[in-house]
C-alpha cells in the first residue's frame, strides 16, 4: 500500500511574510495524524519556513539542489546545507528549470545523487512537452529522463525517492492530463522500473503535476498509478491547497 503525497511548489512567489502566513495556514488546516504533505519553499525561507513547521505534520522541501557536493560554485545550495535546514524532499529536474536554466538529464541525475547522499529524498520531475506529445514522443522523452537518473544513481536508489510526472503542456496552463492521459504515462513509468526490480516500482510513490486544482484533484487522484500530486499554483492559497489534499 503506498503513502499519498501531496506537494506544494510555490516556485518564486511570495515574501518572507507571505511564506510564513502561508504555511501558517496550512499547519492550521491539519490535524495531528495527518501525513503527506510538504511544500517547497524558495530557499531563503527554507530555515524560517522549516522552524515554523517543525514538529507539524507539513514536511520541507526545496525547489532544485546543488549537482555538486560543496566547494567553489557560487550560487549554488549543497544537499547538506538543506538537510541542515531541515528539508525532506528535493526537486530536481522540474520542466522549468530543465528549460529556462540549462539542467540536462546528466544534471538533474547527478542533483538526484547529491540529494540521496544527504539523506533528501529526491523528487525526479519528468515529463513531455506539447511538441513531443503531439510528435508520438512521450514514452521516448520518459525513457530517456527516467534511465539517465537509473544509469547514474542505479534502480535501488529510486527505492528512496519519488517521481513527478509533470506535462511540460499542463504546467502553469490551466491544461490538465485528462485522468487517463496521466494514468497511462504513470503506470508505464511503473511498468517500465517493474521490468528493473517489482517491489521498487510497486512502492514508489509517483505523483501528478501539471494544473492540478480542488476541482480535479479527485478523479486524478483516484488512478491506479497516481499516488498524489506536485501542486504549483492551487499551491499559493492554503485553502485549495488543503482541499486538494484532502481529496485524496
Ligand atoms: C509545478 O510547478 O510543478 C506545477 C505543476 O504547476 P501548476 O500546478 O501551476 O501547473
Amino acid at each position: 500500500m503506498r503513502q499519498p503525497l501531496v506537494m506544494g511548489n510555490w516556485k518564486m512567489n511570495g515574501l518572507r511574510a507571505d511564506g510564513l502566513a502561508l504555511a501558517q495556514s496550512i499547519i492550521d488546516g491539519l490535524n495531528a495524524g495527518d501525513q503527506g504533505i510538504a511544500v517547497c519553499v524558495p530557499f531563503v525561507y527554507i530555515s524560517e519556513v522549516g522552524k515554523l513547521i517543525e514538529s507539524t505534520p507539513l514536511a520541507l522541501g526545496s525547489q532544485n539542489v546543488a549537482d555538486q557536493e560543496k566547494g567553489a560554485f557560487t550560487g549554488e545550495i549543497s544537499a547538506s546545507m538543506l538537510k541542515d535546514c531541515g528539508v525532506t524532499y528535493a526537486l530536481v529536474g522540474h520542466s522549468e528549470r530543465r528549460t529556462c536554466y540549462a539542467d540536462t538529464d546528466q544534471t538533474v541525475a547527478a542533483r538526484f545523487c547529491q540529494a540521496q547522499k544527504e539523506g533528501v529524498i529526491p523528487v525526479l520531475c519528468i515529463g513531455e512537452t506539447l511538441e513531443e506529445r503531439e510528435g508520438d514522443k512521450t514514452f521516448a522523452v520518459i525513457d530517456e529522463q527516467l534511465n539517465a537518473v537509473i544509469e547514474m544513481a542505479g534502480v535501488e536508489a529510486l527505492a528512496n525517492s519519488v517521481i513527478a510526472y509533470e506535462p511540460v503542456w499542463a504546467i502553469g496552463t490551466g491544461k490538465t492530463a485528462s485522468d487517463e492521459q496521466a494514468q497511462e504515462v504513470h503506470k508505464y513509468i511503473r511498468e517500465k522500473i517493474a521490468e528493473k526490480d517489482a517491489a521498487i516500482a510497486e512502492q514508489l510513490q509517483i505523483l501528478y503535476g501539471g494544473s492540478v486544482k480542488p476541482n480535479n484533484a479527485k478523479a486524478l487522484f483516484s488512478m491506479p498509478d497516481i499516488d498524489g500530486g506536485l501542486i504549483g499554483g492551487a499551491s499559493l492559497d492554503a485553502e485549495s491547497f488543503l482541499s486538494i489534499y484532502r481529496s485524496i
